[in-house]
């Protein structure tokens, strides 16, 4: 077994993929590795309240990446400071004891099919996960999901997995980061026992159901894409159920093999795409339901528009306002605490937004030119985002009217005054507009 601070040290490397920055900087850089005492793993943290949230942010994300590192782990018990000094002193065989957390399992409870907002961006790759995992060894094999990073792949790998071992618990299923496989097979090389190589193909080769999550990694991996294929090619021919997850299309993967790219079309190559306003919405919804956080409903209308690429970001900033609302001691997160708990990010996107970034966008989202934009033209698929444009760069920029109005191809400030107010009353009275000033928000505001 490695040594305790590099396990934690390989747990914190997955970790930092896993967690936003500021939780990894807030919480998970607050914990040392203490011990290891009969198959539980002993952590200290810095005090009451970051092991408070340390477990109740990230326990199961901890929990799996120890599990992926080293098997041996069979527990973690995280001590503030009071209960690292009882520990530190008392007698060895009692402390084990301490304030123990359930058995460790592979897959995260919270990334469930039930847990899994299903709008337009996911639909079909929802539809595939779900059917590999009421019906695996079927048609769908191997099941390939890619996708932007944060959008939900690793989320819906264990969701298959708590689908199939919940529901059929003879099943042996193997859930491994490519990183994970790599090193195993790093390893295995390495060892002078011959048996390490036969424990490594034995490993990945005796199971019903692997899943290599960011398999991207294997990118200029000669020696693991060859003992890839063979493991892949070994558990297809036997009729077992392969899934993989990557943040590219297997074109996109560079120097991976041809035929593993073409192992990777046999089945179904479904990709996840960035989920609209609406989707972002419902997911920031149900996670303040799941996690009891109490926030305004406007503070998540302004988090759903602010961030729109990454969900584990769009949870981050939920997280953050929310636990910046509770060290203040308020009931509910308000549109104030966004202000304040988001600051850095606000302010950035400020510094560097400028009207014409916001044309940019417009004239994109509508497929015209920036000429007919600011130009003189009359029919509506012209006048409506030209409109919109006024109405968000008034919203959005601190800028005199009659500069707006010069921008526009020197209209007199009045014009903006009423572009501004009639967009402002559909937005009121019409959701398509409603949905494009916000999907325009967010594209704007992206750095
Ligand atoms: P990826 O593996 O694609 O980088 P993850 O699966 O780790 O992304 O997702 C990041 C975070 O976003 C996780 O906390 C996950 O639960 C959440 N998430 C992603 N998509 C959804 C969704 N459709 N519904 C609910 N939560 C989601
Ligand atoms: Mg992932």
């Amino acid at each position: 077994m490695l040594k305790i601070d590099e396990i934690w040290q390989q747990t914190c490397n997955i970790l930092q993929h896993e967690v936003t920055a500021v939780s990894y900087d807030l919480w998970i850089k607050s914990l040392e590795p203490l011990d290891f005492n009969d198959g539980v793993l002993y952590l200290s943290t810095s005090s009451e309240t970051a092991k408070q949230r340390v477990l109740k942010l990230h326990e199961q994300q901890i929990r799996t990446a120890l599990t992926e590192i080293e098997p041996e782990i069979k527990d973690f018990v995280v001590l503030d400071p009071d209960e690292k000094e009882n520990y530190l002193n008392k007698p060895v065989e009692t402390k084990q004891e301490v304030n123990k957390c359930a058995p460790l399992c592979n897959f995260n409870p919270k990334y469930t099919f039930d847990n899994f907002v299903v709008g337009n961006s996911n639909k079909y790759v929802y539809a595939a996960a779900r059917g590999v995992a009421e019906h695996p060894f079927n048609k769908i094999n191997p099941l390939f999901i890619y996708g932007g990073v944060g959008l939900g792949k690793t989320h819906l790998l264990h969701a298959i997995g708590n689908y199939l071992i919940k529901n059929n618990p003879d099943l042996k299923v193997l859930y491994v980061t490519c990183e994970k496989f790599t090193h195993d097979y790093v390893e295995s090389l390495k060892s002078s026992k011959a048996q390490a190589n036969s424990e490594y193909r034995e490993k990945y080769r005796s199971v019903d159901v692997l899943m290599v999550d960011d398999i991207q990694f294997i990118s200029n991996k000669t020696g693991t894409q060859e003992e890839f294929f063979h493991t892949f090619n070994d558990l297809y021919q036997n009729q077992k159920q392969i899934i993989i997850a990557s943040d590219r299309h297997p074109k996109e993967i560079a120097s991976l093999e041809e035929r593993l790219r073409s192992r990777f079309s046999m089945g179904l190559m479904q990709d996840i795409q960035i989920p609209d306003f609406e989707t972002r919405l419902a997911i920031l919804q149900k996670k303040a339901q799941q996690e009891h956080y109490s926030v305004d409903e406007d503070v998540i209308n302004l988090i759903a528009e602010r961030c729109d690429t990454n969900i584990r970001e769009l949870e981050g900033m939920l997280s953050k306002v929310s636990f910046y609302a509770s060290l203040l001691g308020k009931p509910s997160a308000t549109l104030e605490d966004v202000n304040e708990a988001l600051k850095d990010q606000i302010s950035t996107t400020k510094q560097n937004l400028t009207a014409d970034r916001i044309i940019d966008c417009v004239c994109k989202y509508f497929s015209i030119t920036k000429e007919d934009l600011v130009g003189k033209k009359k029919n509506k698929e012209i006048v409506e985002p030209r409109q919109i444009c006024m109405y968000l760069i008034c919203d959005m920029l601190d800028l005199p009217l009659v500069s707006i109005g010069q921008i526009f191809g020197g209209r007199d400030h009045t014009t903006v005054i009423h572009a501004r107010e009639k967009v402002a009353e559909l937005i009121k009275e019409n959701n398509r507009v409603k949905v494009t000033v916000n999907d325009l928000k967010s594209m704007a505001n992206r750095t």
